[in-house]
Parts: C-alpha cells; sequence; structure tokens
C-alpha cells in the first residue's frame, strides 16, 4: 500500500453548441478553412465591443443547473490579462470574479461504490485562436501559423474540487460529466475536435494529512484515457520525487502520448493576470423565473434514467448504467424496445456485439450502419429459430458495417437455420461414423460426451444446424 495519497482536480472547458460566437455573428461550424470566420470582433481589432450572445447564457445556466449547481443572478464578465499570439486583444474575456454557476456536484462509479465530487465552478469565456506549428512542436519549427476562427467560440469552464484521487476516478468524472452534457445538449462533447478539453491538477500528500503538496498542472491529453495514464504516470512520478528527498515544483507539464510520460511544458509560479471587470460588457442579470424556466428545459440525465431502466424494464444497474453512458446508446436502447420487447436481450446485444465492434473499430455509434429495428429483426430471426444464436452474430456484424436487413443478409449468404430433420440426419450419421470413442463414452454414461458430438455437427454445417434439434437427434440415435 502507498503511504502517499493522490489530490486530482480537473478543469473542463466545454465548447457549448451555439451557431454564432460568444460577442460576435460568426460562425462556429468547426472544421473550415483557417481564418473565414473571423470579424473586427473576434480578431481583436480596435472598436469593435460586440454584443453578448443570449444562447450562451442559456446553455451554461442548463450545464450549470444540470450539474446541481446554484446559479448567480447578478454576474459580469472579467478580463484576464495575458499576451499570446492566439489571442489578439491581450486579454481573454472570461468570468474570475463571479462565476455564472458555482458549488455544484456529480456522481461517480468506481469499483461498485458511488463517490460525489463536488464542482467548485463553471464559468463563461471565449475561445483563444488556435496556433499550428509548422514542423509539429513548437520547438522544432521556424513558423506558427494562427487560425482565429475559433477564437471567441463560447466556453464554459467547469472546475471541480480537489476530490478526485485516482486516474479511475478522474476517467469516471469525465464519463459521467460528458453524458450530462450530452443529455443536455450544451455542447458536442468531442474530445477529438476539441469541443471538450481536460487539464488536470495533481498533488500527493502522505495519507492521514490534510495540508495539500505542490501540484503539477497537466496538459495535452486527447482522450479520457489519456487522462486517466498521464494522472496515474504523474502521481508516480511526484512520488518518486518526494521518496528521494527532492521537492516537487509547481509547473505546467505535457503528456506525450507516445512515450506514456509527462514532460515539462513551462514553469508557472503564480501567474499574475492583472483580472479587472470588464468594462465595455454590461453584467448578466438573470431572473429567478428566467432560470426556473431553462430548468424545465433540461431532459432526463442519466442517473435518473439509469434508475428508471432498472424500475421499469428490470435491468440490472450494472446494465443500466453501462447503456445510459451516452444518449445515443439510450436512444438506440429505447428504440429497439419499442419493437423487440425484451430488454435484457437487448441490453446483452448492446453490451455484448455492438460495443464490442464499436471499440474495436474506434467508431462511435452514429458511425455505425445497424439500426435498432434492425437490431430487433434480427432477435425475432433467433427467436422463431429461423438463425442460430451463434449466426446470429455474424448477421449483426454484417449489419453493423453494411446495414442490410437480417432477413436480406441471411438470404444472401444462405445462413438460415438447419433445423429439417431430414437434412440433419445425415450428417449426424457422419459425426456418429467419424467419432467412435465419444459414442462409446457416451453409451458408457459420459453425458458431456454428447456436447462434443453436437459440436461436431454444429461444424459440419459451419454453424447453421439448429443445436437443441441436433442434441435430442443425437439422443434418439444413440438411444437415450
Ligand atoms: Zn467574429
Amino acid at each position: 500500500m502507498s503511504r502517499y495519497e493522490a489530490v486530482i482536480g480537473l478543469e473542463v472547458h466545454v465548447e457549448l453548441k451555439t451557431d454564432t460566437k460568444l460577442f460576435c455573428g460568426c460562425s462556429t461550424e468547426f472544421g473550415q478553412e483557417p481564418n473565414t470566420q473571423v470579424c473586427p470582433v473576434c480578431l481583436g481589432l480596435p472598436g469593435g465591443t460586440g454584443v453578448l450572445n443570449k444562447k450562451v447564457v442559456e446553455l451554461a445556466t442548463k450545464a450549470g443547473l444540470a450539474l446541481n449547481c446554484a446559479i448567480g443572478t447578478y454576474t459580469w464578465f472579467d478580463r484576464k490579462n495575458y499576451y499570446y499570439p492566439d489571442l489578439p486583444k491581450g486579454f481573454q474575456i472570461s468570468q474570475v470574479f463571479r462565476p455564472i454557476a458555482y458549488k455544484g456536484y456529480l456522481d461517480i462509479d468506481v469499483d461498485g461504490r458511488t463517490k460525489r465530487i463536488n464542482i467548485t465552478r463553471a464559468h463563461i469565456e471565449e475561445d483563444p485562436g488556435k496556433l499550428a506549428h509548422a514542423g509539429g512542436s513548437i520547438a522544432a519549427s521556424h513558423t506558427s501559423y494562427v487560425d482565429y476562427n475559433r477564437s471567441g467560440m463560447p466556453l464554459i469552464e467547469i472546475v471541480s474540487e480537489p476530490e478526485i484521487r485516482s486516474g479511475d476516478e478522474a476517467k469516471a468524472y469525465l464519463e459521467k460529466l460528458k453524458a450530462i452534457l450530452e443529455y443536455t445538449g450544451v455542447s458536442d462533447v468531442k474530445m477529438e475536435q476539441g469541443s471538450l478539453r481536460c487539464d488536470a491538477n495533481v498533488s500527493v500528500r502522505p495519507v492521514g494529512t490534510t495540508t495539500l503538496g505542490t501540484r503539477t498542472e497537466i496538459k495535452n491529453m486527447n482522450s479520457f484515457r489519456a487522462v486517466q495514464q498521464a494522472i496515474e504516470y504523474e502521481v508516480d512520478r511526484q512520488i518518486d520525487v518526494l521518496e528521494d528527498g527532492e521537492r516537487v515544483i509547481q509547473e505546467t507539464r505535457g503528456w506525450v502520448e507516445n512515450k506514456g510520460i509527462t514532460i515539462t511544458m513551462r514553469n508557472k509560479e503564480n501567474p499574475d493576470y492583472r483580472c479587472f471587470i470588464e468594462p465595455e460588457l454590461d453584467p448578466i442579470e438573470l431572473t429567478a423565473e428566467w432560470i426556473e424556466g431553462v430548468r424545465a428545459t433540461i431532459p432526463e440525465l442519466p442517473d435518473a434514467r439509469r434508475k428508471r431502466l432498472v424500475a421499469e424494464h428490470g435491468l440490472p444497474d450494472y446494465d443500466a448504467g453501462v447503456i445510459t453512458s451516452s444518449l445515443a446508446l439510450a436512444e438506440f436502447f429505447d428504440a429497439a424496445l419499442q419493437k423487440y420487447p425484451d430488454a435484457k436481450t437487448i441490453s446483452n446485444w448492446i453490451m455484448g456485439e455492438l460495443l464490442r465492434l464499436l471499440n474495436a473499430r474506434n467508431m462511435e455509434l452514429n458511425e455505425a450502419k445497424i439500426t435498432p429495428d434492425g437490431l430487433a429483426s434480427l432477435l425475432q430471426l433467433i427467436e422463431k429459430g429461423s438463425i442460430s444464436h451463434k449466426i446470429g452474430k455474424e448477421v449483426f456484424e454484417t449489419m453493423f458495417e453494411e446495414g442490410q436487413e437480417p432477413e436480406q443478409i441471411v438470404k444472401e449468404k444462405g445462413l438460415s437455420q438447419i433445423s429439417d430433420e431430414g437434412q440433419l440426419a445425415r450428417i449426424i450419421e457422419e459425426v456418429i461414423a467419424k467419432n467412435p470413442k465419444s459414442v462409446a463414452d457416451f453409451q458408457s454414461g459420459k453425458k458431456q460426451a454428447i456436447g462434443f458430438l453436437v459440436g461436431q455437427v454444429m461444424k459440419a454445417t459451419k454453424g447453421q444446424a439448429n443445436p437443441g434439434v441436433v442434441n435430442t437427434m443425437l439422443q434418439e440415435k444413440l438411444g437415450k
């Protein structure tokens, strides 16, 4: 057992799903030509103050409420001053002193236990532009380019209390946060497109003490798995430093994915952003009625949906947790259940075949061609005995990749289950003739030998024989 415990807080930046930017009418669409979605406001040219996008306030409030936060009825924007080429104004507009949402929480499940992680605050801010370094890294390149399409995009930064204790907990926190934001529709939450980004503050301290150790901030993590691994690496590194009698240096470190390590990016002892209230923008004043109006638009959230799947459909809690972990999966489940009312069977196929194929191919559900109706039709074919369970998996994979109807696949590939006794009798005779030892074993009382013989028939028919029928026929033939 380690003598140390990790103290981890996460800062998550989430791009809000609006059509236009925070203070101007430029488009927020992802993936356009560099510097085509810009104007004097988001380029920070003199004279362009801009006007607050009301939709941003609505989505930030919605996110805050879904995260059990209190909502500030009187808040404002502040300037955070620093110079960097991605920020042409020389300051970032953020909410430093009064965040729109504060004191919330979310619950995570790790190792079968539920743990509450408190959320310090969620505030609105503008995204800076994006640098591209020719030659890859900033150190290796002679030239850097700036794309200001992202400049002025609306973000909320969600800051957790330092109550996370491991990489596993951090990953569970991010998964839950992502699900909640996805359910509420406030963001695309696509880490690969940068609409969800995470930094981790990590320190360690001896177990039983309450003073915080010196922390490092970890950046450059591009997946939840990377966050988990980077934290595990950094915790071990800091423990080693302390065990060697040295001290941890407060700094920003970058995760190097292909090496599985964190390295020093920059020393940042005490940055002074010289923050002050933004003088050119009005404060945000919200009435209790308006906030309640936003609350009324929040749909059923993951935890509630999970409880409902257990209560209404009798699903095991574990299944319900997996299915409600993403809105897409939960909707797929509901739609399939409309056509095939056997919740546990659908859940088995989702958790088994569907998730297995998505993970193996590193795909999102919306990229797969299989539909909930298609899965329901497939399950009907299996139930009727038209195809075996094993063939069903093969058909499922074709549906996943090509999106055809199961009936069509079964017909084209000639996969129908063989239940016809006349057809099976010949194959069974052959199997009996070829396996005298198993036959003798069975007849001398070793009942399990029948399993081997059934398996041989299945093999001879490439899985198309109806195993139940084969079993009965074999028993009859061998004089059971
Ligand atoms: Zn603009």
